[in-house]
């Protein structure tokens, strides 16, 4: 009993000087209390079940009650609870009678200091009797656990022969006590085994005192079983050993369950896929192979220990993994991060592992590298995107049925081709999308898909179906029957193209071709093709009708052909025209070819080499029957001759009267010009009139027969130029003397402007002074009284240009060109008023083409006109026209005028 307890006291008393005694002695003997103080049985009972008293002290005898009775009570209710008579007067048959009812002591109260020491003792005893009785208890039990023991318990002696067999070693090992009991303990052990029991069991056991080991064993019935033994050895009171005990139970389960966990942990460590352990502040504590070879780590000891946090690309991800781990299992896909740094997508599957309470010790987390996976569906995203994409997109319509004609699928090109939106398609019936006769044969073409292999590709066919407006359209349909693994037809799918403008241009092919045929036959022309590829030759029915052939008779071959060609244009044209055809350049000749009959007749034939688009190469043309053309040509031909031939003997006649009718005309000038100086005699006014008369006359008419001469003599080629090197100034100055009387007469201002740097020029001086004095002469002639003329000469690179301009009456727009043509004048009255014979304008444009020089005049009707020509400042040959603008007719290329007018002089 612990001091610092307070003891529970029954006291049965009934004199409270006694009780108040006894309290103090046992208070002063140090023992702590409580009291409870019973006079009568009631009392007593009350004091038993309530207070439960530890320790009864009783007084013998009392008025209402007394200590024997209370004692009776007192054991029935706890036979252990020490109680002690404490009594003023007692004999010794009391005490013994006392002591032999059950009473712990007595007490005399003279002798009340003896009270706490007998309570001590009483307690004492109390508790060292409770401690034999709990050490009987547990022996029994013991025995009786050891029988009832579900372990098999044996004991041997030192030989090994069984000496106690428990009810566990009879479950076991299937043996009843009878049965082993007095054998060897090798009973138990398989015949291979018997070195194992001696040096693995017996040996360390002898050796240490004390044995553990895991063997085989054997049961009645032959089963091997394994067995785990804890084996001791028993000695007597000095030490020796006298004998052995042995305590097995069957682990079979246990170990078989072990390498089941060894199995499966060997396949969690080399699987595929990681596993990965974690604890619940979220660090690594298993990692298999898988797990950190994917996340890019050699062994397992650098990723154990370390936070779940460090393998995933985002701080977050990890975060989220934890917090959602404490919640429940889950599978997600995140970015994990590799030891050298680099992402990769995986895939884990998480669930949190219990003990056997249910509370959660650990994390799972298995996972899978699914960057493969994400390629793939990456591609195949990609790729279905692309056919998404090519699908919308097609000009094509791509569309699906199922095997009652109602559309499943249609892309967006429905709307273009038949008007009606895909949602507007999708659920219709192809029936009510044609008439029935393109129904029935898109019916036929369903039928011969449905008899075609699964693998043999689509139907192509035109039909036509309606639009949105009901309206016929040319479609081509590309469609296949789709078929699944049992053969059975599920779908019928394809492609459908607006051919409306191929049938257009196929109609309009057709209707040119025909065309073409119409115009060829009624064409006056032959018209041939010549295959090259295959050397097969046509000719429309012109052809060989123009050679007076029937349709057959005609030879159709190249050959053939040839021979009827006049043997001098075969041997020249067959040649040429197989090298044209060879070099793909176009060939034209007239040839002789033989009609039926045997005539000559000419043909033009003409023809050129062409690739076609479809890669054949074909040589066309045509033959035309010239004969007669060629009969005017050559008539034209002979004809021009004889012109020729006369034009020359004119010439030369002119040439031979040049003296013939000069002669007589300078006889009639000068004899006149003698008479009306007086030369034979003052003549009279009127005879001078007629005299001067016949002068002018003779003079015009000498300068018209010069003319005529110069002309004729320019189209013979009878001039040659004279060059040489002269002022062109003074020439001009010496003309314009030469007209100073004409100019005085019309009391017309004459003037001339030159450029500084004029120097001389090569040329010839005659005709260079006979244009200058054509072109004043006219001035004068067509301008009127008062008005101005001007001479302006120009050196401009190597060329001199000259102009006379004039205030006179101008020229339309019409005969500028034309006045440079001999004997044209502008109008007839002009002639009558201005004389000529319209030639003095050609002789200027001849002499200048002679030189490599032109003409050209600007001019405005009633203001005047500007005649500019050009010549080179050294003569040049024909040849090397150094001129920019080249000459045609000896007219310079008239500048673009902006206004017509010429400027005033
Ligand atoms: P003609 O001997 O008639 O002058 P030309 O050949 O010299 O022959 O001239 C041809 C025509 O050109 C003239 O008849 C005239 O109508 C016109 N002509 C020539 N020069 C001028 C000019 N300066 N002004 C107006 N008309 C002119």
């Amino acid at each position: 009993m612990a001091d610092s307890q307070v003891l529970r006291i029954l006291f049965v008393e009934d004199v409270p000087e006694d009780l108040e005694l006894a309290k103090r002695k046992i208070k002063s003997s140090g023992i702590d209390f409580e009291p409870f103080l019973a006079e009568t049985e009631d009392d007593f009972l009350k004091g038993l079940y309530e207070f439960k008293p530890e320790i009864i002290v009783s007084d013998y005898m009392l008025p209402e009650f007394d200590g024997m009775r209370a004692l009776e009570l007192a054991l029935t209710y706890n036979s252990n609870i020490p109680f002690i008579i404490l009594t003023g007067s007692m004999n010794e048959e009391i005490a013994v009678e006392a002591m032999k009812a059950g009473a712990t002591d007595y007490i005399l109260k003279e002798r009340i200091s003896r009270l706490p020491f007998a309570i001590k003792e009483a307690l004492d005893v109390k508790e060292a009797l409770a401690e034999k009785k709990k050490a009987i208890d547990d022996l029994e039990s013991m025995s009786e656990i050891v029988q009832q023991s579900p372990f098999s318990v044996i004991s041997t002696n030192l030989e090994g022969t069984i000496t106690s067999w428990n009810k566990g070693a009879e479950r076991i090992f299937g043996y009843t006590n009878k049965e082993t009991l007095g054998n060897n303990v090798s009973l138990l052990y398989h015949a291979d085994d018997t070195d194992v029991l001696q040096n693995d069991v017996i040996e360390p056991l002898l050796a240490k005192g004390y044995n553990q080991i895991q063997t085989r064993l054997l049961r009645k019935g032959g089963e091997l079983f394994i067995g785990s033994l804890s084996l001791w050895l028993v000695k007597d009171g000095v030490g020796n050993p006298v004998g052995m005990v042995g305590y097995t139970y069957d682990i079979t389960k246990e170990v078989e369950a072990e390498n089941e966990l060894r199995i499966k942990d060997q396949a969690i460590e080399s699987g595929i896929d990681g596993i990965v352990l974690v604890d619940l502040n979220g660090n690594l504590t298993y990692a298999n192979r898988a797990a950190y070879k994917m996340l890019g780590y050699t062994n397992k000891d650098e990723v154990i220990g370390k936070s779940v946090k460090k393998f995933v690309v985002s701080e977050e991800d990890g975060e989220w993994i934890l917090n959602e781990l404490k919640e429940h299992a889950f599978k997600s896909e995140f970015n994990a991060l590799r030891k050298d740094g680099s992402e990769f997508p995986v895939r884990l599957s998480a669930s949190r592992i219990r003990d056997s309470v249910g509370n959660i010790i650990s994390y799972m987390g298995s996972l899978v590298d699914i960057t493969e996976k994400k390629e793939a569906e990456e591609a195949l995203e990609t790729s279905e995107k692309m056919y998404r994409l090519l699908a919308e997109n097609t000009l094509d319509c791509i569309w699906s049925m199922s095997m009652d004609l109602v559309f499943t699928y249609s892309n967006y090109a429905i709307h273009d081709i038949l008007g009606y939106l895909p949602e507007e398609w999708v659920g219709s019936n192809l029936r009510n999308h044609c008439d029935e006769e393109n129904f029935m044969k898109m019916m036929e073409y369903v039928h011969i898909g449905m008899q075609n292999a699964p693998s043999s590709e689509g139907i192509l066919f035109q039909v036509e179906m309606l639009n949105k407006e009901g309206n016929s359209v040319p479609i081509e349909i590309m469609g296949k029957i789709i078929f699944d693994e049992n053969g059975t037809p599920v779908s019928i799918q394809g492609t459908s193209r607006d051919i409306t403008k191929r049938v257009e241009a196929e109609k309009a092919l057709k209707e040119s071709e025909e065309r073409l045929e119409l115009a060829l036959m009624v064409s006056e022309h032959g018209f041939w093709v010549w295959d090259l590829d295959q050397d097969e030759f046509y000719f429309n029915p012109k052809s060989y009708i123009m050679l007076g052939y029937e349709d057959d008779e005609f030879p159709m071959s190249i050959d053939a052909w040839g021979k009827l060609m006049h043997p001098d244009d075969r041997k020249l044209v067959i040649p040429e025209i197989i090298e044209s055809v060879d070099n793909g350049k176009p060939f034209s000749f007239e040839i002789r070819m033989a009609t039926k009959s045997g005539d000559w007749i000419w043909v033009l034939a003409k023809g050129n080499t062409f690739n076609l688009k479809s890669g054949k190469h074909w040589a066309i043309g045509t033959l035309v029957d010239i004969t007669e053309s060629k009969k005017t040509e050559e008539q034209m031909l002979l004809a021009r001759i004889a012109a020729e031939e006369a034009n020359r003997c004119k010439n030369e006649l002119l040439a031979n009267m040049n003296h013939e009718l000069r002669t007589p005309l300078n006889s009639i000038i000068g004899f006149s010009e003698v008479l009306i100086d007086g030369g034979l005699g003052q003549v009279n006014d009127e005879q001078e009139k007629y005299l001067r008369l016949m002068n002018n006359e003779g003079h015009r008419l000498l300068s018209l027969i010069n003319h005529v001469l110069d002309l004729s003599k320019i189209e013979s080629d009878g001039i040659t130029l004279n060059f040489s090197k002269f002022d062109p100034v003074l020439v001009a100055e010496s003309v314009m003397e030469s007209t100073e009387m004409l100019a005085k007469k019309k009391n017309i201002r004459t003037s001339m402007s030159t450029d500084r740097n004029i120097g001389t020029i090569t040329a010839d001086v005659d005709k260079f002074r006979e244009i200058l004095y054509n072109l004043i002469e006219n001035a004068l002639k067509f301008t009127p009284e008062e008005g101005n003329i001007i001479v302006v000469m120009n050196m401009r690179d190597e060329e001199i240009e000259v102009s006379v301009q004039d205030t006179g009456i101008g020229i339309a727009e019409k005969d500028r060109e034309r006045i440079f043509d001999a004997f044209v004048q502008v109008d007839g009255s002009n002639t009558r008023r201005y004389g000529g014979a319209g030639l003095g304008l050609v002789l200027v444009r001849e002499y200048l083409k002679m030189h490599n020089g032109c003409i050209r005049v600007e001019s405005e009707l009633d203001k005047g006109s500007k005649f500019i020509f050009k010549i080179p400042v050294y003569p040049i040959r024909k040849e090397k026209s150094v001129y920019k603008n080249p000459v045609r007719r000896g007219i310079c290329r008239s500048k673009p005028q902006r206004h017509s007018q010429a400027p005033k002089p």
